[in-house]
């Protein structure tokens, strides 16, 4: 059966979202700073990062690196993927988001802002996929080395859900998709033109003469996820120090081990 669109209750609906978005992020600019480093605004992509090492967070502002060539291949990646869709402004995404569709509709970059605790959380969601104003699935890409799905995947994916629901979108029944691709996949044609399987959900795992890379959907849980948010910003807004990582594993492939008192690779450097 097809579905009913509604233009005028649609219209009013991207309204109300758009003017929360918009308040978003005017209370980011007219309100003073009260966050570490004067920082007005938090991005999802940062506060999943401290589910990784928030001390490494920490490090990463106070004594910044260039990028690294891993870090480039996975933007190159990005990059390419998100260059299959359309570009749109944040007006034309929201209103094509409300539209009452059969089948949902995916918006590739979907710029989100929200206000949590006084604060403005923003970020870039890799697909989004919409039907009615309702968020079917939300869909997160990265390049990686390791082929696992690690909670900072979670966390990103999960405050992107989050964000569409604080923002008016309906998220009661929206699932989040993790695809982690090897960093080789980043000069993948079958990627570019949007054929790999991984991409479109239909293989959970790809192994092919090019790379290789895992794909998996989960349930959104809005709890769970606020939770975690609450617990990121107490890092922000001065509530605790940053906490250190306790994978070796970890410290053992980050840049700032040498200099990291918390590091628990550093003893073995020391010793090289
Ligand atoms: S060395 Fe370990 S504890 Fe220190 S910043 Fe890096 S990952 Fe975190």
């Amino acid at each position: 059966m097809d579905a009913i669109s509604d233009p005028e209750t649609e219209g009013v609906l991207a309204r109300q979202i758009l003017e929360r978005y918009r308040e978003a992020i005017r209370a980011s600019r007219e309100n003073e700073p009260v966050l570490r480093y004067g920082r007005r605004t938090l991005a999802v992509s940062t506060l999943a990062q401290q589910f990784y090492c928030e001390k490494a967070v920490q490090f990463s502002i106070e004594r910044p690196f260039a990028p690294t060539a891993e870090m480039q291949s996975g933007t190159a990646g990005h990059e390419a993927v998100a260059a299959l869709g359309i570009p749109m402004t944040p007006e034309e995404a929201v209103a094509a988001a409300v539209v009452e569709r059969v089948r949902p509709l995916c918006v590739y970059e979907f710029r989100i802002g929200w206000r949590h605790s006084g604060v403005t959380i923003t970020g870039f969601v890799d697909e989004a996929w919409f039907s009615g104003g309702s968020v079917a699935l939300v869909a997160e890409r990265k390049f990686s080395g390791s082929l696992g799905i690690y909670m900072p995947y979670h966390v990103q994916a999960g405050l992107y859900c989050l964000g569409l629901g604080e923002m008016g979108f309906g998220t009661d029944s929206t699932r989040y998709r993790v695809s982690v691709f090897k960093r080789e996949c980043h000069r993948c044609e079958r990627l570019a033109a949007g054929d790999c399987l991984l991409l479109s959900g239909e293989a959970g795992q790809q192994d092919c003469p090019q790379g290789a890379g895992i794909s998996q959907v989960f349930p959104f849980e809005r709890e769970q996820t606020a939770r975690k948010l609450d617990l990121a910003m107490e890092f922000w807004t001065g509530e605790r120090e940053a906490e250190p990582t306790t994978s070796p594993g970890r410290c053992r492939s980050c840049r700032y081990r040498r200099v990291c008192d918390s590091s628990t690779a550093r003893s073995n450097d020391v010793a090289l």
